[in-house]
């Protein structure tokens, strides 16, 4: 998703006047993520209707060349392992620079110059390493090719998946958090079956991630309660 007016810091908090929203289809194949979208957008608006009147226009960008760079388990029907780089296959190389570039010329156009980008927190020093370049990289590389500064936000870039969870209750309460474990997407699978930390096979990478991520948010949480 993008953040593509200027915002107003205030604390820790950015706060955005208006906000549009972009998503990217490549070949994933667990595309039931953009079904969640426009499900998680009119949930945001009917739940939360002061957000609701900054939610601007949503976008889906067809970035199909990612699927036909080279297959990996995100784009093939294969089995997802861990390769001898310390990622797992479903790594799919340049992806993100390809959405930085993508969200930073429609954000161009819609008149803006700052967007804002969801990347899960790296989960090892190598990859660690990586996204810090990347996101350097694409600091660079935007302003080279956009005639403008523009500035990528990536919060949750830092945070792990509990401290997203802990976010998410900060900035909306309970009401966010079950709208996130009912409505969103991460499973590599495509798998929709519900759990208790949201819906998905249980085993991928990225359900593995979520599960550890929601149990000790919610410990987390229980130790604050009874302190
Ligand atoms: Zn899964």
């Amino acid at each position: 998703m993008a953040r593509i007016r200027p915002p107003a810091s205030r604390g820790r908090s950015r706060i955005f006047a208006f906000v549009e929203t972009v998503g990217f289809r490549y070949g994933q194949r667990h595309a039931v993520e953009l079904d969640c979208r426009p499900v998680i957008l009119a949930e945001l608006r009917k739940r939360f209707p002061g957000w609701g009147g900054k939610l601007g226009e949503d976008h889906v960008l067809d970035l199909g060349v990612i699927a036909s760079l080279g297959v990996t388990a995100m784009t093939e029907d294969i089995e997802i392992k861990m390769t001898e780089s310390g990622l797992p296959n479903t790594f799919v190389p340049g992806r993100n620079l390809l959405f930085f570039t993508a969200a930073a010329a429609l954000a161009y156009r819609r008149g803006s110059g700052r967007s804002w980008a969801e990347c899960a927190r790296p989960t090892s020093p190598a990859t660690r390493t990586a996204a810090t370049i990347r996101s350097r990289h694409c600091r660079w590389r935007s302003a080279l090719g956009m005639d403008r500064r523009f500035v990528l936000e990536t919060p949750l870039m830092w945070i792990d998946k509990a401290a997203t969870f802990a976010l998410a209750e900060e900035l909306g309460g309970k009401p966010l958090v079950e709208l996130i474990l009912e409505h969103t997407h991460t499973c590599y699978l495509g798998s929709r079956e519900r759990h208790e930390w949201g819906p998905g096979c249980g085993e991928c990478p990225a359900c593995k991630l979520r599960k550890d991520g929601h149990a000790r948010y919610r410990a987390a949480r229980a130790s604050r309660r009874s302190a």
